[in-house]
Order: structure tokens, then C-alpha cells, then sequence
């Protein structure tokens, strides 16, 4: 059970601070690591066919390079499709041109609610402060986005917002702004949320949702639920506003099902959703339901910078399935609100410099082991922990230093204790002999390495010399065989 003490609103630039408070709070620790054990069991068991799941990777690997290969001319192509389909367009460069963009579609209809389903972009955007300042209300439905919304919170995870939030926690919210009865059942807390929500479908004046995928041939607008808020929220208010990324766009409609068939198994072991909407403009004349009007905010935020770029393009390939989150030393360990960002975990770190620049990012792509888990794991093959390492040298480029790297940060240079740490790393590492000698004597010293390393053993085990040496090790292997 979980008493987040991480202030619930951090920046990125004060990661370090962050990570700190969130590696003091025990029971935060305690409550992801269970809830993460959980989703990477379950992800274990619905792709336990390796074969399978190793062909399937390399085929949305493909095409989600295809599309990116073609992303200009498949947006032009989408756009034209859904105009065609009575879709109205819109591109957005900025988080506030979208805000406005949001904002004069819901002004035009002298809207005052509006219902949002799940949509990460909008959280990119900041699209509920931006609209709660222009005497807006909006709303979330999805029951994660729904009890961070109400606590005041910030989503935790890309798929499982409320992710730090014990039943307990959730039932003394409820509690509080609801007036409803304390309990432990989830079934009777869905049932709490499930009933509030009911009469803000019924009279909102626009429904929000994001896009999983967006068929350029077709114009259809894809969207991955569970919980059937997805469906309300496009279907019910007269209004449908969609958000997405430039990036989500792919060619064709059968380049769908490999993507689907991977995108639920591995943000959270499920075969495949319950509900999968796919959207084709407004209702129409023979139709019973669905909005009468329909708009799409194409958004960019940084994801150009990225496509100019041919390493760091592949950062676009992404399909939000989290999978890279639930398995990373690091996230597990102080979740979601430490990063600062509306993406936290691997992706975040590759995709929140382009949105937020490198100055504001830089201590991101240091939270990593280059355990490589993340690029094992993700569906469609990111080479995370290559694009973290790029990250981390363009973060201490000077300014005038060449680089193809599309977003310039001011430099950094490391402290000085830094320097010669790396100095010295650099200089054994680099001699055969030196090293050697290095080893076999930090593995005869071991029994004098103290229990306490500094900061290091405040939330870690000591570092210790090995008994022998790799180079020993071998050498009484090789003696054995002989
Ligand atoms: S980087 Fe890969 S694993 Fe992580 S969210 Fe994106 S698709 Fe999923």
C-alpha cells in the first residue's frame, strides 16, 4: 500500500531530487514492484510462443518503419481521406496551438463539458488546465485518468494511470469528493465511477479521444479500450474531437492486426481488448448514433525534430504500449511521477527531448542501466538503449561541438569529481595490462570494501570485488576441459 510523498506536480530538470523522494518511499516501492511483477508475468504468459512473438516484433518493426519511411505523403493521404469522409482536419505545431485549436471547435458549439477518453496527447498538451482557464470543464472517463483527475494528479503510467493507487486510496477518495460509502471492492469503486460518469456522457456538449492508429487509405481512426468509455465518449456527444500524434498514422488497414495482435499482450498480457473502435467520420444519414461532427488534431510537438533525424526517428515507431515501463529497473522502482513528464519510463526518456527540449531533459537518459531489457521487450524493436546513449553524449556537447543530432541543448559539462572518475575509467579500461592488474587486486582487496559507499548504499547493496577474475574464471575452465 502506497502514501506517495513524491510532490505530485515535479519537473524533469529536477529529476534527481525526485528520484530521491521516490526511493525513500517505501511503501510506493513496495506497491510497484507488486503491481509490476504482476504485468510482466502476465505479458510472459500471453506471448509465451517465442517464435511467434519474435516474427511478429520484426513484422511491426517494418511497418512502422514503412510508415515512417512515408510519414509525409501518408498524412497528406489521410487528411485528404478523412476530409472526404466529412472529417474536418486540423495540424497543430505546439501544445497551445492545439489547446486553441480544442478550445475554438468547443467555444463554436458554446460548449461547457466536455467528456475525455483515454488520451495521452491531450495530457502532452495540458488540454484540461488549458480548457479549466477558458471556463471549460472537461472530464476524464477512463477510470485510471478518472481518479488521478479527481485527486489532482498526474498519470504514473501510459497505460495504467492510477498504477500507484491502492483500492484503499481510491475508496477514501471517492469517499471524500463523492460521498460515497468506503469500501474495499473494485467492483463496487468501477461501479462508484461508472454512475458519476453516466450523466457526463448524457450532457456533455463534445466528447475528446486519442487515436492508436490512424489508416491512411481508409481515413479509419483506431482506438484500444477496455472499458467501453471510448465508445461513449465518440458516439454520444454531438461533437467528436480526436488527438494524435503525427506519427500514428500507417499505411494500410492490414497493417493493423499485427500491430493489435502485439499492443495488448504487451502492455498488459491481455489477448486482446474488449473493445476496438474504429472510427470513419461522423454519423451518417442512415446511421442511429455518433456525432454529428468530427474533427482530427493532427499534433507535432517536437516529433519532426525527431524524424529529421535517422537514429533518432526510430523513436516514432512507438505504439504507447508501456511494455518498456513495467520492465525497467528504474521505473519499477520510483514510478511514474519522478520523471516529470507526460511519457515517464524508457520512452519517456527517448521522446520527452524532442517535446521538451534537451536543457530541460538532460539527468532522463542518465536514469538507465543499459540493462537493455526495455529494447528486448519493446514490439516494435526501438533500440532504446542505443538512443539513450546518443541522448546522454548530445546532453554534454559543447554548443559549437558538430552534431546531426536535430535538438541543440546549451552543454553540459560533467563536475569535476566526474571528470576524473571518468578519466581514470577510461585509462584502465583502455590497457590490457592495466586492467588486469586492476581486477586481480580489487578481487584480493574485497574483504576490505567498507559496508557503507557513500550515497550509493542508501538504496543499494555495497559494491563488491568478485572473488576471482574473469580472465581466472576462465583459465580454470579451460583447465578443466583439458
Ligand atoms: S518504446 Fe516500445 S515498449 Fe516502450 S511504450 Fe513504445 S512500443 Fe511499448
Amino acid at each position: 500500500m502506497s502514501t506517495q510523498t513524491v510532490h505530485f506536480h515535479p519537473k524533469p530538470e529536477t529529476f534527481k531530487q525526485n528520484a530521491r523522494e521516490a526511493l525513500a518511499d517505501a511503501p510506493l516501492r513496495q506497491s510497484l514492484r507488486t503491481a509490476m511483477d504482476m504485468l510482466m508475468t502476465r505479458r510472459k504468459t500471453a506471448l509465451s510462443d517465442e517464435q511467434e512473438l519474435q516474427m511478429l516484433r520484426t513484422l511491426c518493426e517494418h511497418i512502422r518503419q514503412r510508415s515512417l519511411s512515408r510519414l509525409p505523403e501518408l498524412l497528406e493521404q489521410l487528411e485528404a481521406k478523412l476530409i472526404s469522409l466529412g472529417v474536418k482536419v486540423h495540424w497543430a505545431e505546439t501544445p497551445s496551438e492545439a489547446c486553441q485549436i480544442i478550445h475554438n471547435i468547443v467555444s463554436a458549439h458554446q460548449g461547457k463539458l466536455v467528456v475525455k477518453g483515454k488520451s495521452m496527447v491531450s495530457e502532452e498538451i495540458e488540454l484540461n488546465h488549458y480548457l479549466e482557464a477558458q471556463g471549460i470543464r472537461a472530464v476524464e472517463s477512463d477510470l485510471g485518468e478518472y481518479i488521478v483527475q479527481m485527486a489532482g494528479e498526474k498519470p504514473t503510467h501510459i497505460v495504467m494511470p492510477a498504477i500507484h493507487k491502492t483500492k484503499q486510496q481510491v475508496s477514501t477518495l471517492f469517499n471524500k469528493e463523492l460521498g460515497t460509502p468506503l469500501t474495499d471492492d473494485v467492483d463496487e469503486l468501477t461501479g462508484i465511477a461508472r454512475n458519476a460518469l453516466r450523466d457526463i456522457y448524457r450532457t456533455a456538449d463534445v466528447g475528446l479521444s486519442g487515436v492508436n492508429f490512424a489508416v491512411a487509405e481508409t481515413g479509419t481512426l483506431c482506438l484500444v479500450e477496455n472499458e467501453g468509455n471510448g465508445r461513449l465518449t465518440t458516439t454520444v456527444p454531438p461533437v467528436h474531437i480526436a488527438i494524435t500524434g503525427i506519427e500514428k498514422v500507417v499505411a494500410k488497414l492490414s497493417d493493423i492486426p499485427p500491430l493489435y495482435s502485439l499492443l495488448p499482450r504487451s502492455a498488459i498480457g491481455q489477448p486482446i481488448t474488449t473493445y476496438f473502435n474504429m472510427i470513419t467520420g461522423p454519423r451518417r444519414s442512415e446511421e442511429l448514433d455518433g456525432p454529428q461532427e468530427m474533427h482530427l488534431v493532427l499534433l507535432d510537438n517536437g516529433r519532426t525534430q525527431a524524424y529529421g533525424e535517422e537514429q533518432m526517428r526510430r523513436t516514432l515507431q512507438c505504439i504507447r504500449c508501456g511494455a518498456c515501463m513495467n520492465h525497467c529497473p528504474v521505473y519499477t522502482r520510483i514510478g511514474g511521477a519522478a520523471y516529470g513528464t507526460t511519457y515517464p519510463g524508457p520512452i519517456g526518456e527517448i521522446v520527452s527531448p524532442h517535446m521538451l527540449g534537451l536543457d530541460a531533459t538532460r539527468d532522463l537518459p542518465t536514469a538507465c542501466t543499459l540493462c537493455g531489457a526495455c529494447s528486448e521487450v519493446c514490439p516494435v524493436k526501438i533500440p532504446i538503449t542505443e538512443q539513450m546513449i546518443r541522448l546522454r553524449v548530445e546532453a554534454q556537447r559543447a554548443p559549437d561541438e558538430a552534431t546531426t543530432y536535430p535538438i541543440r541543448g546549451q552543454g553540459a559539462s560533467h563536475s569535476t569529481g566526474e571528470r576524473l572518475a571518468w578519466r581514470i575509467f577510461e585509462g584502465v579500461f583502455s590497457g590490457k595490462r592495466l586492467y588486469r592488474t586492476f581486477g586481480w587486486t580489487a578481487s584480493k582487496l574485497r574483504a576490505l570494501t567498507p559496508g557503507k559507499q557513500l550515497s550509493w548504499t542508501d538504496y543499494r547493496t555495497p559494491l563488491k570485488p568478485a572473488p576471482k577474475t574473469l580472465h581466472e574464471l576462465v583459465a580454470e575452465k579451460q583447465k578443466q576441459q583439458s
